[in-house]
């Protein structure tokens, strides 16, 4: 039996590109990591997720930090104007 992929995005470090979680049923491959600066000024760092959307199933890209409750499940183009997804 292969292991479980994660359900959720909380790692105390971030993963090594190519960790893949599962979110609500949708796959996500870690691709790589960015600089963010949070809104305090304190340095952190963003994963950058690669998905197939939700909704249109076009290849997109979310970010997030390394613990989560969040990830985008929809391309830019599905995504609601005005509304949170
Ligand atoms: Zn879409």
């Amino acid at each position: 039996m292969k292991p479980q992929a994660p359900q959720s995005i909380d790692f105390e470090f971030p993963p090594p590109a190519g960790t893949v979680v599962m979110f609500r049923g949708q796959r996500y491959e870690m691709v790589g990591t960015e600089p963010y600066t949070r809104k305090d000024g304190s340095e952190a760092t963003l994963l950058r997720w690669a998905s197939h959307c939700a909704r249109c199933a076009d290849p997109m890209e979310a970010k997030t930090l390394p613990v989560s409750n969040w990830i985008n499940r929809r391309c830019d183009e599905c995504k609601a104007p005005g509304v949170r997804t």
